[in-house]
């Protein structure tokens, strides 16, 4: 994918809008974020209010060169160094103990705070020109799908913030992985592009929070977005796990139960199996196996869902290993965890 260009004169406007304490939306490589200048408790306020957010969870903080770390975070282990070398600039959030600067509308009261250096080249032109600390979530309104166009943006935010720069569709299209470094052993809160394997290549073994791998075990996610209902569509949606043939059939004869009633159904699955499928919308992520297009895809085609205002969503399960985690983590939880074997 072929990343835009920063134009000079529009990152000079938007770094002064995010400096005089306004919102601008703009592309990283992740998913697109709402920016509001980290270090200004009121821009933070604003973020919370246009997306619809709980203040109580956290937004990570932007910066445009690793030196900047030492101005928001204390006590950085050496990990965080060799992680960096390995993973910045890229999707890679990581936390540490915050530096007082740090405002706690912006960490959602804790004492720690989330950096990550995104590699988008607009994004970190906006960081340098708006002073160096963006804080910024995704750019949805809380509970819709992370946006992965700038048509997106607009749709969720289109008057509630100052300015939506155009970078064409994200690179990744899943938001960066978390991994918290404030206790002895690192730990996964959020898995992402940047695989459990690629941080052990680094790190040594790393273990993923329990309340991700089991969201029944009834402990609390230490990333406090995690909690929340996210990324959901505003359809019934089911994720079908099983061997080929079996999910096919059980799919397709739910679609014809369902439409039956006059129901409008949806699928979600890969180039083989979409012509398969007697569902009124069939939207594939892309050729089976090929995660980075399931990746790049999955949120567009659950906001798809919603324009096409589906009301049953039935979609393939992904294989677990690699990208497969992240991609399964964010599918499972705009099903509310409906997970079906066949
Ligand atoms: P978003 O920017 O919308 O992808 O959301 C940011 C995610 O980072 C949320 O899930 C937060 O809970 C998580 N996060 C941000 N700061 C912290 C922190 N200090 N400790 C744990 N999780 C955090
Ligand atoms: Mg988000």
């Amino acid at each position: 994918m072929r990343e835009a260009c920063p134009d000079p004169e529009l990152i000079a406007r938007a770094g002064q809008i995010i400096r005089e304490g306004g919102l601008v939306a703009f592309p990283t490589e992740t998913v697109y974020g709402l920016g509001g200048d980290a270090m200004q408790p009121d821009s933070s306020r604003k973020i919370y209010e246009a997306k619809g957010r709980p203040s109580d969870n956290p937004l990570i903080v932007h910066i445009c060169e690793i030196e900047a770390l030492e101005g928001v975070a204390d006590r950085i282990p050496e990990k965080a160094y060799r992680l960096a070398e390995r993973f910045w600039p890229g999707p890679l959030t990581m936390i540490f103990y915050k530096k007082p600067c740090v405002p706690y509308e912006t960490t959602g009261g804790l004492d720690t705070v989330a950096v990550r250096f995104p590699s988008n080249k607009i994004a970190q032109a906006l960081i340098r020109a708006g002073g160096g600390y963006i804080a910024a979530p995704s750019a949805n309104r809380s509970g819709r799908p992370s946006p992965t166009l700038a048509s997106h943006c607009k749709e969720d935010l289109d008057g509630l913030v100052d300015m939506i720069i155009d970078g064409g569709q994200v690179g990744i299209g899943l938001e960066s992985t978390i991994i918290d470094l404030t206790e002895k052993e690192p730990v996964i809160l959020r898995p992402g592009y940047i695989t459990q394997q690629m941080l052990s290549e680094v790190l040594g073994e790393v273990r993923t929070d329990r309340a991700l791998i089991d969201p029944d075990s009834g402990t609390k996610p230490k990333a406090p977005g995690m909690k929340y209902r996210h990324y959901a569509p505003k359809a019934e949606m089911t994720i079908v796990k099983g061997e080929s043939g079996a999910v096919l059939s059980y799919i397709n004869a739910r679609l014809d139960a369902l439409r039956a009633v006059n129901k409008r159904t949806g699928v979600i699955c890969t180039d083989e199996t979409a012509p398969l499928y007697r569902a009124d919308f069939v939207h594939s992520l892309g050729r089976e196996g090929d995660e980075e297009s399931a990746a790049r895809e999955l949120f567009r085609m659950l906001r798809r869902c919603d324009d096409e205002n589906v009301q049953y969503i039935y979609s393939e399960a992904f294989p677990q290993e690699g990208l497969g985690q992240a991609i399964m983590n964010r599918m499972a939880k705009a099903a509310g965890q409906r997970i079906i074997e066949v």
